[in-house]
């Protein structure tokens, strides 16, 4: 016997139809790639994705043809997200950080059809066109018809301009109902190796994404809240936050394309922004911009951090210096992407402060929705005892069955657990922590180094801008962990004083090997550190030294 309960669809539009009726004065600030401010509302918003779902109707595309977008964090960007997923067209957005080539391959690998580009990426449409015409019919400008640049397209590729298309479309469009698990957008992973895979999200995970994190112990966001992403809209559907601030009715603060410390402490000011979200790297800028200029950020309550691990250093100045509560994140774009978060418990703040560091230092429980396991050799499950490391699973209804053009459920095990290629503990609170990588692992003597935990603590030298550890090729233990320092500007790094800063917070025989000093880390279109440019580089170090 079934509930006799409603059996609505979980669709993106509702979110948007939801704010604009019941939080409709609730704001969306856009700073623009001019630098401009820009203020609307949801009342004001949703209107035009209605307005867009049919301008991308005229323009020819049918249900899941796919949308490309290269944008910038705007309002603009939040009507595509709703006009063409609302629509039941799939938008894909793209990371303009990728190389031309990469970008090229994925446009192609998902056929999009119509690609929607800020006005920054110009030279990147017109260095890519040639190789994009097997799909892309049409490329529209998001701006108003003056600012449109003159681009020589190849034939058949239509240069539009996103006002002119709206313009000439009404606004006369009742959201689609269908089924909840249509496909809604797609992401591609960066691929540090081999080409990006797309991931393919649904109406249904989309939703459920959002409302959990919208619990307390995730990003507990309410009405009150004026929530400014850092992280991009072109990569993870900036953390569910375009979807999970309209369901709650809270302000949209986007902070475009400028994200030093500087814009960031004007906008969070001027604003008056309360909660934010990004990787480590963006908060260690706007921690080193504060305590140069000494400007504060009084209205921010917590910052959601997560992509890479967090240096417990950036937790601590945060919340001692600044007021603001860190909540540490972990996920993927397999996992849309907020899987766990670090929930405090009565025990957990009755604990002694290096207890509580150390606890604090953790990548946290799963979601509600989220199963989380570790297993070792074989695919044996291991204990949650805070020590055992392996291979971190996941299962849940936002988590990846397959990438874009594969079998539903190719990417998982016979019990459905997705291997998220990520290294971990969990502790008998379900607490999970990432060591690694897996293939970034340091196996010394047949035991695992957490290059993670080693990176956070070099990063508190006050001379070290970033630290990497790699895993160098060494002729008694296999592998010892090399550590790889940038210096902070104008200062001098002694290899000495980076080592002597381990005294007393590791085993000893973690200790790395030898320090080098260089001038720049190689990074991935995310952020994160391209540790397979490093070990190309570096690994043999330790035996040519
Ligand atoms: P991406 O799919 O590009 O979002 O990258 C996902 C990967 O980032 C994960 O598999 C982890 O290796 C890493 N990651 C994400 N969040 C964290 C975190 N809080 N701590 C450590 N690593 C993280």
């Amino acid at each position: 016997m079934f509930g006799l309960m409603q059996d609505q669809p979980l669709l993106i539009s509702s979110a948007i139809r939801h704010a604009a009726r019941n939080h409709g004065k609730a704001e969306i600030v856009s700073k623009l790639v001019d630098g401009t401010i820009h203020r609307t509302n949801y009342a004001a918003i949703e209107p035009r994705t209605r307005r867009l779902a049919r301008a991308m109707q005229r323009l020819g595309l049918q249900a899941t043809d796919r949308v490309g977008t290269l944008a910038w964090n705007s309002y603009r960007h939040l009507e595509l997200y709703y006009g063409v997923s609302g629509s039941g067209l799939i938008c894909h957005t793209i990371n303009p950080r990728l190389a031309p080539a990469d970008i090229a391959f994925i446009i192609n690998h998902a056929t999009d059809r119509v690609l929607c580009v800020d006005l920054t990426f110009a030279p990147l449409i017109q260095a890519i066109a040639e190789h994009i015409t097997a799909s892309i019919r049409a490329v529209v400008f998001l701006c108003e018809p003056h600012e449109m640049p003159s681009l020589a397209l190849p034939a058949g590729m239509d240069l539009l301009c996103y006002e002119t298309l709206m313009a000439d479309a009404d606004e006369d469009y009742t959201w689609p109902v269908f089924d909840e698990r249509t496909a809604a957008s797609l992401c591609y992973t960066s691929g540090t190796t081999g080409r990006p895979k797309g991931v393919l999200y649904s109406h249904r995970s989309t939703i459920l994404h959002a409302m959990a994190t919208n619990f307390p112990d995730a990003f507990g966001l309410s009405a009150r809240d004026r929530v400014m992403p850092v992280v991009p809209m072109f990569h993870v559907n900036a953390w569910g936050t375009p979807y999970s601030v309209p369901m709650v009715g809270g302000s949209l603060i986007m902070p475009g394309r400028h994200l030093d410390g500087a814009s960031l402490t004007a906008l969070i000011n001027d604003e008056r922004v309360t909660m934010s979200a990004g990787v480590p790297t963006i908060w260690l800028g706007l921690l080193n911009h504060l305590r140069s200029s000494g400007q504060r950020i009084d209205t921010i309550k917590r910052l959601g951090v997560g992509g890479s691990a967090c240096p417990r250093m950036i937790m601590q100045a945060f919340e001692r210096e600044y007021g603001a509560t860190v909540v540490h994140a972990w996920g993927m774009s397999e996992t849309s992407p907020v899987a766990s978060a670090n929930a405090e418990t009565e025990a957990s703040q009755a604990l002694d402060q290096p207890e509580y560091w150390r606890m604090r230092d953790k990548q946290g429980q799963a979601l509600y929705g989220v199963e989380m396991k570790i297993t070792g050799n074989g695919g044996v499950e291991l204990p949650w005892d805070g020590v055992a490391q392996g291979d971190l699973l996941v299962r849940g209804p936002w988590v990846a069955s397959a990438y874009f053009g594969n079998e539903a459920g190719s990417a998982l095990d016979t019990e459905g657990w997705f291997a998220t290629g990520d290294v971990a503990t969990i502790d008998a609170d379900g607490r999970m922590e990432v060591t690694d990588r897996s293939k970034d692992v340091i196996k010394s003597g047949g035991e695992w180094i957490s290059s993670i935990a080693l990176e956070n603590i070099a990063i508190e030298h006050p001379d070290v801008a970033e630290a990497a550890i790699i895993a160098a090729t060494h002729p008694k233990w296999d592998e010892r962990p090399l550590l790889i320092v940038v210096p902070r500007a104008g200062r001098v790094i002694d290899p000495a004083s980076v080592l002597a800063i381990y005294e007393g917070k590791i085993a000893k025989w973690w200790l790395p090997d030898a320090v080098l000093v260089v001038e720049e880390l190689p990074h991935t279109a995310t952020g994160k550190i391209h540790k397979l440019t490093l070990r190309q580089r570096f690994k043999d170090h330790l035996l040519s030294s």
